[in-house]
């Protein structure tokens, strides 16, 4: 990964969470989520993105697009951009100073030498 953040609030404004049951789709996985983990009630739903996951912006970013309490976000907020990315669906959002870098996974290079193999 390379880059810096920029203090766009992107990232803030659209965002995807994570349950114990994988990615929130429904009101009521979310119901369930803030019994546990009370902290989220910061998040509001805004929608459903294109895969049918629920979509939240948090209500603690301003209008200016910075965090009202940056001392106390939470862990999730502090690691973005993850690597596991849990926000926006696995990329960094329009705008985001971060670029991640591509990783090519081991089963394409082992492809490709196994067909160079081929040849000779
Ligand atoms: S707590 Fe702050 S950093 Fe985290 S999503 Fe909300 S505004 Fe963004
Ligand atoms: S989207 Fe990227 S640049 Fe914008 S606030 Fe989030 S981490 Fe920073």
């Amino acid at each position: 990964m390379t880059g810096s953040c920029n203090s766009c609030g992107n990232c803030c404004r659209k965002i995807n969470l994570e349950g114990h049951r994988g990615w929130l789709r429904r009101e009521e996985d979310f119901a369930d989520m803030l019994l546990e983990y009370p902290e989220y009630e910061r998040f509001r739903i805004s929608g459903k993105d294109d895969m049918g996951f629920l979509q939240f912006s948090c209500s603690w970013l301003t209008d200016e697009g910075a965090c009202r309490d940056h001392d106390s976000r939470l862990p999730l907020c502090r690691n973005f951009p993850d690597k596991t990315l849990h926000f926006c669906g696995g990329t960094v959002p329009p705008g985001c100073g971060y670029l991640i870098n591509e990783v090519r996974p081991f089963s394409s290079y082992l492809a490709e030498t196994r067909k160079k193999g081929e040849k000779r």
